[in-house]
């Protein structure tokens, strides 16, 4: 990663080169801010600067991304590199009745390579197919810090300990992370990198130099939608406005918008024979969609909350929140009366639970039929008229 492929970030990213420059890099730092913003993606840029062996790099403000460092960081096998991350017992790993950060470090490569180094939890709960409530920086990891950075390192000056969404830390755990910061090995920079410190222990806070990561400006959060994700003006205008500061906001609002057109007609179709409880249809319909990948399922049960959201906000007359079509706004217009405060919530559940379930591998068909038949009784909940003064 090299700083020019950090969007945005102009002040902190000169702030970090301005360490090395001064040869003040503090050995524990934590990286903070909101999720998008480019922490991960910051802190391994700073962790190639630090190891890059150009002789140029603070002339150039960058890493020169071609040194043997530079090469096995841009694909994060730096032997001097190590990553400890929220982790729990995974079908991806080995030896899954006892997680560790080390057994999915394929899949972490793929992931960040993939988003550009800009992801959320979820995306990496999702990438290792775990359960997110269990997911915790655990003991085992914490002690083989212990063991990984005994060693002297291999190539580098530095050894480099990124300790991503350090909120997870599981309290056991503590203890040998404070050692750590307390009595660090030489050599060692540790970056950690959390989106709140209002969970982080005191004790560990407090060893820490902290590095607040702002929001990305509107106008490098545009430049990168039009760039990275190809929108078009308007469309990258709007996302950028919505996408507070956040990258990983701007590409949730770019897939959902794909996701959104391509299920839309079906859903207003599906919507028309729960309304009007045409069971033979219904029934056609649930197997039709049963046969679907299970992320096609769920894309379109993602899309189908939005269209509720979204006709709900018409309904309240609050359509300007709405990124829509014309086509799309009427339907939501002409549905609105049947989705309002007294069924919202019920209905929300009920896609909850169903992506719950096609998630868990119950029969999509089912799902469907099931979740087809309840919406047609929801649908029939009366919406409360204000009484008349
Ligand atoms: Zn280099």
């Amino acid at each position: 990663m090299l700083f020019s492929d950090i969007i945005g970030q102009k002040l902190i990213k000169e702030k970090l080169i301005g360490t090395v420059a001064t040869n003040r890099v503090a050995h524990a730092q934590l990286f903070y801010g909101n999720n998008g913003y480019g922490k991960l993606a910051l802190a391994l840029a700073y962790a190639q600067f630090v190891s890059c062996r150009d002789a140029d790099k603070l002339q150039h403000r960058d890493s020169c991304g071609k040194c043997p460092s530079c090469v096995k960081y841009n694909k994060l096998i730096h032997p001097d590199l190590h990553f400890i991350l929220p982790v729990a017992s995974s079908p991806k790993m080995d030896d899954s009745k006892n997680p560790s950060s080390n057994q999915v470090l394929k899949e972490w490569r793929q992931l960040l390579d993939r988003k550009s180094y800009y992801i959320t939890l979820n995306d990496w709960y999702h990438e290792i197919d775990i359960d997110q409530k269990q997911a915790n920086i655990n003991t085992r990891d914490c002690s083989n810090i212990i063991h990984t950075l005994s060693y002297t390192s291999y190539e580098s000056e530095y050894k480099v300990m990124i300790i991503w969404m350090v909120e997870k830390l599981y309290h056991a755990a503590a203890p040998r992370l404070l050692k750590m910061l307390e009595e660090p090995p030489d050599k060692t920079l540790f970056l950690l990198i959390a989106e709140q410190t209002e969970q982080i222990l005191p004790t560990i806070l407090s060893r820490l130099h902290l590095v607040k990561i702002p929001a990305i400006t509107n106008q490098s959060l545009y430049d990168a939608c039009r760039q990275r994700l190809g929108m078009n003006e308007a469309t990258a205008a709007e996302a950028a406005r919505l996408a507070n500061g956040s990258f990983t906001q701007a590409m949730l609002l770019h897939e959902m918008g794909d996701e959104l057109s391509e299920n839309f007609q079906r859903f207003r179709n599906w919507m028309r024979l729960c309304y009007s409880v045409d069971v033979p249809a219904i029934l056609k319909m649930s197997e039709e969609l049963g046969k679907e990948t299970r992320e096609k399922i769920k894309s379109f049960l993602r899309s189908g909350l939005i269209i509720l959201r979204n006709c709900l906000l018409t309904g309240l007359d609050m359509e300007n929140l709405v990124r829509t079509t014309r086509e799309e706004l009427d339907f939501y217009k002409r549905f609105s009366p049947f989705v309002h405060q007294g069924n919202i919530n019920q209905l929300v559940e009920e896609f909850d639970a169903a992506i719950y379930h096609v998630e868990r591998n119950v029969h999509g068909g089912m799902i469907m039929l099931d979740l087809s038949l309840t919406i047609s009784k929801l649908l029939k909940i009366k919406k409360l008229q204000p009484v008349a003064q």
